[in-house]
């Protein structure tokens, strides 16, 4: 089942907190919906759900205007940071819970909901804590029996709003994984709110980037790690390089002497940003666009080498080397080398 999200706008007070959002959620996608703290991700899922109400705009499934649906019928099943589960039921009573509640005519027998539960717990690869309380179970455990929980009622969309939060980050990563498969063979559609940027680009087959209440980008991963279309796309992305441009004489150069950047007759000057694995470490300078910098910190440790280092002007630099890179230039702290950009992630210019 498709989710619309048609120009959503969610006042609370007087504070905008979500302001003309509209995006699509195709069937059988898997879709993050990023951002930091207090930018909306909530109480756009909760409006979805039915669980909270819209201003303006509005909520379709599969075409139609979910405003009719009660949120009962909305076939969603939602999972929330914090477990949520029923302390004083075993994990088999917590997964029944949504089919023992339903209306007597659509309730399914004492057996059939036994059938389903266990199916539930195979499903989740925990068949053998049906008897347990949610107290004797790990963090990860007890988030897959709320994703049990949530799917018992053979919701069509699945919503999770940051559902490995309060978990380990080995068992987080675990997990995302393990939701990434489970999405994939039970085919329904889902949307999950994170903050946690890895966790968006590992999983999702697209995402979106929201910043206080609007949505800044809606891309697959690739092109929202290589093509952010802001600055602050690019900034919640992962680590990024900040490299102030001169004009002199009418060129833009960003190192140490005057050049040929581009022709840049009106520009007066310009922010290039640059992720830290997009930067060449030579020991001359390669070309006007190098900058001298020392190296401050060195971490080898790692599938890359990840260092620090400063330019004359204060400005620091992270970048990232391979093994060899790093090997053959035969680095070491407070070694003087010089940057140069391989490519421009993104830039902005002052006219
Ligand atoms: P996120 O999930 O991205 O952290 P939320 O959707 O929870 O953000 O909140 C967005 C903004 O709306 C926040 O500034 C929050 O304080 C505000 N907000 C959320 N719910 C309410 C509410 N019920 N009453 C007043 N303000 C709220
Ligand atoms: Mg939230």
């Amino acid at each position: 089942m498709s989710i619309e999200v048609k120009q959503i706008t969610k006042i609370f007070g007087t504070f905008k907190a979500l302001d003309d959002v509209s995006l699509k959620v195709e069937t059988g996608e898997l879709i993050a919906l990023l951002g930091p703290s207090g930018s909306g991700k909530t109480t756009l899922l909760r409006i979805i759900a039915g669980l909270e109400t819209a201003d303006a705009g509005e909520i379709l499934f599969h075409g139609e205007d979910a405003k009719e649906k009660q949120t009962k019928d909305r076939s969603v099943g939602f999972v929330f940071q914090h477990y949520a589960l029923f302390r004083h039921m075993t994990v088999f009573e917590n997964i029944a819970f949504g089919l023992r509640v339903k209306p007597k005519s659509f309730r399914p027998s004492e057996q059939q909901i036994k059938e389903k539960v266990h199916e539930l717990l195979k499903l989740v690869q925990l068949e053998w804590v049906a008897s347990r309380y949610p107290s004797q179970l790990s963090g990860g455990q007890r988030q897959r029996i709320a994703l049990a929980r949530a799917l018992a009622i053979e919701p069509k969309v699945l919503l999770l709003d940051e559902p490995f939060g309060s978990l380990d980050a080995n068992v987080r990563k675990e997990l995302r994984q393990w939701l990434r498969r489970f999405h994939d063979n039970l085919h329904i559609t889902s949307l999950f709110v994170t903050h946690d940027q890895e966790e968006a680009l590992e999983v999702a087959d697209k995402i979106v980037v929201m910043n206080a209440g609007k949505i800044e980008q809606i891309g697959t991963p690739e092109e929202v790690y290589h093509k952010p279309v802001s600055a602050f796309v690019l900034n919640f992305l992962g680590n990024v390089n900040l490299f102030h441009a001169r004009v002199e004489e009418g060129k833009l150069s960003v190192g140490t002497a005057p050049g040929v950047q581009e022709p840049a007759a009106k520009i007066k000057s310009a922010k290039m940003y640059v992720r830290p694995h997009q930067l060449s470490v030579t020991r001359e300078p390669l070309s006007v666009n190098s900058v001298k910098v020392v190296l401050v910190f060195i971490n080898p440790a790692g599938s890359s080498v990840k260092i620090e280092a400063c330019a004359q002007d204060g400005n620091n630099f992270q970048v990232e080397i391979t093994q060899d890179e790093y090997k053959a230039l035969n680095l070491a702290k407070n070694d003087e080398v010089y940057l140069t950009p391989k490519k421009i992630t993104y830039s902005e210019y002052e006219i």
